[in-house]
Parts: C-alpha cells; structure tokens; sequence
C-alpha cells in the first residue's frame, strides 16, 4: 500500500481510503450488515487503513457499522476513522447545519456510534453558509484541544473558504468530488492544496461505479439508488457517452499498460497530487482490484492521451452539483 502524511498532523494514511457511503444503504439502495463489515476487515486486511465516513450515510447507520467491524482485537488501532459533522437530517433530508452546538452533539453522538472516545480526522462535511467559518473552525480547533479529534479537516470547501479556516484553526484536509470526469477541483481546490499542504481525500474515485468499467446501457438502479437521478445515469443519451468514454478509456490502459479501466482511473487520481483515492465499496471482493492501482505512474504521455479521449468523447462534461444538500432556511 502506498502512503501518505495527512496534512501537518502527523498521522500516516494509506493513499486509498475505504468510503463507506453506500454500506449506510441510504441513497444506495439499501444495506447488507454482514458484508459490510466484512468489506471493512477486508479493506483493513489488504493496508486501506482510512475508513470515510458520515453521521448522515443511512443516518447512523454507517458510523455504527463502522464502530461494529472495528469492535474486535487491535482493528481500532489499526484505523483511521475519518467522519464528519454539518448535516442535519430531520424528516429524512438532510439540510446544512454547523452551528457549533450541533457540532458538539454531533461529535458525541458519533464517537457513541463508532465505539470509541477519539475521532482520527474530523470533517465539516458541505460549508453553511448561515454560520460564520470562523466560529465553525473556532469549535473544531476546541475538540482538536481537548484530544477528542486528532485532526481537522473540510468537505466542499472553496479555497477562500478554507483559507478563511486556516486563519483560526489548523486544517489538515479537504475533500472535495475528483475523478476522470468530473475535474472541477484541476483549476482550484487541488492546486490550493498542493500551495499549503493539505491532503485531498477524493471523493467519487470511481464516479459512483461508472469508472469500473461494469456500468453498460442495460444497468438498472433499484430503490432509492442516487443514480437513477444522476444525470450521467439517468439521461440514456448523456449514459452512452459516458460508457463510450469508458471503453476508450479501457483500451488505452490496456494497450499501454495492461491493466483495466478501474485501474486507470484510480491510479490517475493517486497521479494528480497529494490525494487519497475514496473507493465506494460494500461487497469484500470489489475491493479486489486494489492492487491493480498500485506501485505503477501514468506518466506524462499517458495523460496527455486521457485528456484528448476526454475531450473527444465529452464536450461538456457534467459535474457532480445534483448531490448538494440544500441549505436551512434563514430564522
Ligand atoms: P465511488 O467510489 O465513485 O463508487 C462507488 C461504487 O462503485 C460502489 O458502490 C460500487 O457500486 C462501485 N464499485 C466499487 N468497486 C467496484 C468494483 N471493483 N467493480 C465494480 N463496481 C465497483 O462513489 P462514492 O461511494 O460516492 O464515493 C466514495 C466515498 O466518498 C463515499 O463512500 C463517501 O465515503 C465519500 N463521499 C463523500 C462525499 C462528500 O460530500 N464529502 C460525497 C460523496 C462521497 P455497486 O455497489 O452498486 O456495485
């Protein structure tokens, strides 16, 4: 497993991280217990020592998965548990909240769900624009004090919103959506990182499976599946290009280094700076493909040829802005 330092905070992480969004079965078509926990011993197993997770995956119910799979012998130790806080989710949908009070709650109510009395990284996970930054970092810098937080991190963030953080307390990280097709973070947020040392915990790697390879015309999503909303999934037009893309893709990373799709697309995000890949997975063996990202570059050539495939299929590539969470309303 490759490594990497989190920030200034000391703490060394593997360079992909287990995202376990999709085991909290909320907007993911629901969950399966016993392979999620079997997922996480597996990622732990095979050096993925980041675990990302969230109070809002399946409101609880990720965290407490977490806390359950970690529950055994020295695999807390073993961690880096990386969840977050700012979302609230009253009625099922979840609304910005970063006042410092719900923080603190949120802080408590996560470490009695993960089973533990420190949190490894702790996120603000979309900015709330009805809180100053200054009193959310204020809060955090407080928990990082007082050692119930080992380091700060932020999720969504532009650089003038981190920049404004970093005035009041340390910041380690920042998270923000980055893979082969959705690159807004090229022209800001990456490039902000690498100036001041932060680490970039990619979210979306595999752009919600379509990056594997396994996402052809005939894929259904079931239940409340984000994807059947998603318009790179939804829209059977904008779907085609994407898949096309994807073969193109493949080809390439088989001809020049005979590795698959999946591969490429995790290894590119490992290229492009000081990242940690977030792969999505709930079944042990779809993280069987690790080792086909590791210990290899694309190196430059590589990379001016994925731009020209992207260019050529997608004109007008789409972000990921359709899984923004909404805002509260003013009081
Ligand atoms: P992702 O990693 O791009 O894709 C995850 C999906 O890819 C999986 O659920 C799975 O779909 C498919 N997949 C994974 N491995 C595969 C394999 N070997 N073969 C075929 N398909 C495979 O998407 P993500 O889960 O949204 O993002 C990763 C993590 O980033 C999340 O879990 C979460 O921790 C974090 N995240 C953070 C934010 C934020 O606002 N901070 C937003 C989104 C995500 P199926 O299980 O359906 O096959």
């Amino acid at each position: 497993m490759e490594t990497i330092t989190l920030g200034t905070s000391g703490i060394r992480s593997s360079r992909i991280g287990l995202g376990t969004w999709a085991i909290g079965g909320w907007m993911w078509g629901g969950t399966d217990e016993v392979q999620a926990i079997s997922t996480i011993r597996t990622a732990l197993d095979l050096g993925i020592t980041l675990i990302d997770t969230a109070p809002v995956y399946g409101f609880g119910t990720s965290e407490s998965i977490v806390g359950k799979a970690l529950s055994t012998g020295s695999l807390r130790q073993q961690a880096i548990i990386a969840t977050k806080a700012g979302l609230e989710w009253s009625g099922g949908r979840p609304r910005r909240d970063s006042r410092p009070a719900r923080l603190r709650q949120e802080l408590e109510d996560s470490l009695r769900r993960l089973g533990t009395d420190y949190i490894d990284l702790y996120q603000i996970h979309w900015p709330d624009p009805l809180v100053p930054i200054e009193e959310v970092a204020e809060e955090l810098h407080r928990m990082h004090r007082e050692g119930k937080i080992r380091a700060i991190g932020v999720s969504n963030f532009s650089p003038l919103q981190m920049e404004t953080f970093r005035r009041v307390a340390p910041l380690h990280t920042v998270q923000p959506p980055y893979n082969l097709f959705e690159r807004g973070i090229d022209a800001d947020v990456l490039p902000y990182a690498g100036r001041t040392g932060l680490t970039v915990l990619a979210y979306g790697a595999l752009c919600r499976g379509l990056l594997s390879g396994r996402i052809t015309m005939d894929t259904r999503f079931e239940g409340d599946d984000l994807r059947r909303t998603d318009p790179k999934f939804a829209d059977m037009q904008l779907r085609s290009r994407y898949v096309r893309a994807v073969h193109a893709l493949d080809a390439l990373a088989q001809q020049h280094f005979g590795r698959d799709v999946l591969s490429l697309a995790v290894r590119w995000v490992l290229d492009r700076g000081p990242t940690v890949a977030l792969w999505g997975a709930r079944r042990p063996e779809q993280l069987d493909a690790i080792a086909g990202a590791l210990a290899w570059n694309l190196g430059a050539q590589a990379m001016k040829e994925i731009d020209d495939i992207l260019e050529h299929e997608l004109d007008a590539p789409l972000g990921p802005e359709f899984m923004a969470p909404p805002e509260r309303a003013a009081a």
